[in-house]
């Protein structure tokens, strides 16, 4: 049986789930599908600047996105997608395929891609065979696995700071190992990293290598640190950003700036007719749970305005 909508979110993270909820309200037939529900936000271990909420974890955020999805009984499909196809249009209106691994496919006359970005991985020696094994991208995660250890995150970011934080309420010591001069967290985050009483900065250094056998065991330097570039951890996280998952839309021929980020306008459009993108996969100029949800409203807004 062929399955048609007016509109269907690729992404089930803050962005995506924002834009079904408007597109159902807009009366379209809506569907949203996706790997994980509730995105990359899930791992924020708190979120302190969505309107509305003082402090809440990422996780029960999204379990509220979740909730409200739900009770506007629209329809979620949890799979991962192989492909988007742009078929011959069909009512005059643009028309395209959604392919998913497991469930098919699914046809539409306007699609959002909100799929989000992958984390960057540091591409050494030794990164790939222990990533599971003491290496790992999500503290929110496996931060309560290493209680009482010696872990490292690499990186300087506010999601690195907030990893540290985190995992200094476990771990016995947390190193933050850091390429440039300073880290460029948010000042809050600072003041809070220097009030922790087991959390030291290592500076203007790179890891080069990841040594261990069944779990990590050190980490190699580029430089000396205390007279020695070989550094022991327990544990390591690498909170070094990510990049967009823009391939499959790449594949249909929406347009991409220089760091592989979806071209939109204001109204959340691309180059394509009937293609809309929203969150952390489109250029816009914050990366954030509530601006990917608000480009991701416009997009229902302006597949509304198409199809009407
Ligand atoms: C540690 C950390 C802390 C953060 N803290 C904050 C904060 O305090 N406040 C804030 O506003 N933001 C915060 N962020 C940023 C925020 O998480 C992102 O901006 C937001 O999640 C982006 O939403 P999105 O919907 O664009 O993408 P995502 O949340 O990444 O969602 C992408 C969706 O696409 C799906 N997907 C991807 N590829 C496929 C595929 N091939 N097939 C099927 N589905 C696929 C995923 O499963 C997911 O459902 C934080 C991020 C991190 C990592």
């Amino acid at each position: 049986m062929t399955q048609e909508y007016d509109f269907i979110s690729l992404g089930i993270g803050s962005a995506g789930m924002a834009a079904a909820i408007y597109a159902k309200r807009f009366n379209l037939k809506t569907l949203a599908i996706g790997q994980e529900s509730g995105g990359l936000l899930n791992e924020a271990y708190k979120v302190e600047n969505y309107p509305g909420f003082t402090s809440i974890s990422g996780l029960d955020l999204m379990m509220k996105f979740r909730e409200h999805v739900k009770a506007l009984d629209i329809e979620v499909v949890e799979d991962s997608i192989k492909g988007i196809k742009k078929l011959p249009d069909k009512d005059g209106k643009p028309f395209f395929e959604v392919e998913t691994t497991s469930k098919g496919s699914y046809f539409s006359k306007t699609i959002l891609v909100a799929l989000g970005s992958e984390r960057r991985k540091l591409k050494v020696p030794g990164e790939a065979k222990l990533t599971g094994k003491g290496v790992s991208f999500c503290a929110t995660c496996d931060g309560p696995f290493f209680k009482d250890k010696i872990v490292g995150v690499v990186g300087g970011s506010d999601s690195a700071a907030q990893a540290a934080l985190l995992l200094s309420e476990y771990a016995k010591k947390v190193y933050i190992i850091y390429r440039k001069e300073k880290i460029r967290a948010e000042p809050i985050y600072h003041s809070r990293i220097e009030n922790a009483k087991n959390i030291t900065i290592i500076n203007n250094t790179n890891i080069v290598e990841i040594v261990g056998d069944k779990m990590i065991e050190k980490v190699i330097f580029d430089q000396e640190y205390n007279g020695s570039r070989e550094f022991a951890l327990e544990g390591l996280f690498v909170s070094i950003g990510s990049g967009p998952n823009s391939e499959k839309a790449a594949q249909l021929g929406v347009e991409l700036d220089g760091q592989r980020h979806i071209k939109i306008n204001r109204l959340s459009e691309t180059n394509i007719p009937g293609v809309y993108a929203a969150g952390d996969i489109a250029d816009g100029p914050m990366k954030q749970a509530i601006t990917g949800a608000a480009e991701g409203v416009i997009a229902s807004q302006s597949a509304f305005e198409l199809l009407k």
